[in-house]
């Protein structure tokens, strides 16, 4: 795949999540610029359409812009960013249409990932309890950008828990996306609500009774698809109405 090379003045400032905490010392990787940009999405910290400068990547990491380049090119790969040739690196903006997709995908894996994974280890069951109690936590905290990030990584954790690398790295990018589609489409599902139901699939797969946890994930993500669809009465959202919007809607 050959991706158009953007425009190499591009020094835009960089949006204010990915300006702290940007290294530990040493030199990041692309993979892991790759992997920092990923969870500041899920983490809804990157809004759909934010430009992602080169130059203020590369200042940011401490890196070279090729690995800047590197990092963006897979996650164009992934679907995750977009580039023009004019304008340089965004992350996407998901239509109406590819959120469907997107969806339809999820509950494709998901569902089938639950049928067809064997039994899960009391161990993963373990880890699945503890990721639920850390969201129960962030909620309790107010903490929306963990919150948001962990209600999100809750499906690739199963997907690992599950045994299948494929299928997490999978939906660690159909998660991302579904993340910006609710950005982009202010979704009014709750949080508390998400906890919950993951709580429930957990419980249900602690038990050994896979239907269930399949209905219980099925009726998940249906619930959160709802909930975009019920806040986009058209496809073109109004910016005006959405800032205006009255407090404590919604998150
Ligand atoms: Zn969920």
């Amino acid at each position: 795949m050959t991706l158009p090379t953007p425009d190499l003045s591009d020094n835009a400032a960089l949006p204010p999540a990915l300006q702290a905490g940007a290294d530990d010392g040493r030199a990041a990787s692309s993979a892991e610029i790759a992997e920092r940009i990923t969870q500041s999405i899920l983490a809804q910290r990157l809004a759909p359409g934010t430009r992602l400068g080169e130059q203020a990547l590369a200042g940011l990491f401490g890196v070279s812009r090729t690995l800047v380049r590197e990092a963006l090119t897979r996650l164009a790969a992934r679907g995750i960013v977009t580039v023009s040739s004019r304008r340089g690196w965004f992350v996407i903006e998901p239509s109406r249409q590819e959120a469907r997709q997107a969806f339809a995908a999820r509950r494709a894996i998901e569902l089938g990932l639950l049928r067809y994974a064997p039994p899960l280890t009391a161990q993963a069951i373990g880890r699945l309890q503890e990721h639920v109690a850390q969201e129960e936590r962030a909620l309790a905290a107010d903490d929306a950008a963990l919150r948001s990030y962990l209600l999100g990584d809750f499906h690739v954790c199963l997907g690992e828990c599950a045994g299948n690398v494929l299928l997490a790295d999978t939906l660690r990018d159909l998660t991302a996306r579904t993340t910006l589609i609710a950005m982009r489409y202010q979704s009014s599902h709750q949080a508390h609500a998400s906890c919950a139901d993951h709580a429930q699939i957990v419980a249900a797969l602690a038990r050994g009774d896979t239907e269930q946890a399949i209905a219980l994930m099925d009726a998940h993500l249906g619930d959160v698809e709802a909930g975009l669809s019920a806040a986009t009465p058209d496809d073109r959202p109004d910016p005006l109405r959405q800032a205006l919007r009255p407090l404590g809607r919604g998150n």
